[in-house]
């Protein structure tokens, strides 16, 4: 499932946190998920338990914020909100979107101890 790995590389984010601000314990995550990322927060929640066991997150809530998506239209030179990947501008009906925003997936905050 595409979402573990995603799972794996946020435990290795608070791993390596965790090294550089000196906590022992993560008790809650707050993970930024684009709607573009192609990450399902259902799924996230359910590998991100799986992940976590036996690591520094374990027992971690997970809170989920999911960021719209946004596009540049070359044909508008606008920036334009989009839902999906490969999806037309809203303003055009045109195909000439790069994706701007809302395709990444980031650790915003973390409460530790
Ligand atoms: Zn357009």
């Amino acid at each position: 499932m595409h979402e573990m790995s995603l799972c794996e590389s946020v435990v290795e984010i608070l791993n390596s946190e965790a090294r550089r601000q000196g906590f022992a314990r993560v008790k809650t995550v707050w993970l930024e998920i684009g709607v573009l990322s192609g990450a399902e927060p259902e799924a996230m929640r359910f590998c991100f338990d799986a992940v976590t066991k036996g690591s520094l997150a374990d027992g971690a809530r997970l809170e989920i914020v999911q960021t719209e998506g946004q596009a540049w239209c070359l044909n508008c030179a606008k920036t334009v909100a989009v839902v999906q990947r490969f999806d037309a501008c809203p303003e055009c009906g045109g195909f000439q979107l790069q994706i701007t925003g809302g395709d990444a997936l980031r650790v915003r905050e973390l409460e530790v101890e």
